[in-house]
């Protein structure tokens, strides 16, 4: 989110904060995104009356020139998370930097298993090479969506070469990416 906010290319007035992710990690993490980067944050549940309402809320902040980190999915997430869950993740993983495809390396925004637990490390026991980098296939507009600075029926592929039973970049591979919800959610002609 940092890396959005500091590319010069985008222009971000609000995040909708994942209200998974913040049920374990709580919703302190974003404080300097809104303090710092004067980006309001609201964390928000998954139903479409949470959107709503979180939409509203940041709305609300644009226009109060309030810069603050609330939580509208409040019934699963609080200011300092799960803290059994946190020491776990701490115990197993070590933050490294990490990989973000079609927008490069972003110093210490991932995890590695520690020492200990590589045993279970997918990346040592499976003799493959995954793209790196910005590597994208040929086509593939997912860093651009991903940086919010085009929507995905922009991409030439979208709908054509890439949907969700042939994706061919990661944004339509899961349910959560951007190509794919845009896909589920298009507009049909009725024949
Ligand atoms: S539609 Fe497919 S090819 Fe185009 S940006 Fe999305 S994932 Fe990449």
């Amino acid at each position: 989110m940092d890396a959005l906010v500091a590319d010069p290319e985008t222009r971000i007035d609000g995040f909708i904060c994942p209200g998974h992710v913040s049920v374990i990690i709580g919703s302190a993490p974003y404080e300097p995104i809104a303090k710092d980067r004067q980006v309001p944050c609201v964390v928000t549940g998954f139903e479409a009356e949470d959107i709503l309402v979180a939409i509203r809320m940041l709305l609300l902040q644009i226009q109060d020139k309030r810069s603050e980190v609330e939580i509208q999915y409040s019934r699963a997430v609080t200011r300092d998370g799960n803290a059994s869950a946190k020491a776990m993740l701490d115990r197993v993983f070590d933050v490294t930097d990490a990989s973000w495809r079609g927008i490069g390396s972003i110093p210490t925004t991932g995890y590695a298993l520690r020492q200990e637990f590589v045993g279970h490390d997918a990346r040592m026991r499976i003799p493959i090479e995954p793209p790196q980098g910005t590597d994208l296939p040929k086509g593939c507009s997912c860093g651009l969506v991903m940086r919010g600075l085009k929507i995905p029926t922009e991409c030439p592929l979208f709908g054509k070469a890439c949907e969700p039973r042939h994706p061919v970049g990661p944004c339509m591979v899961s349910s959560e990416g951007a190509c794919a919800a845009y896909y589920k959610y298009r507009e049909v002609p009725v024949s």
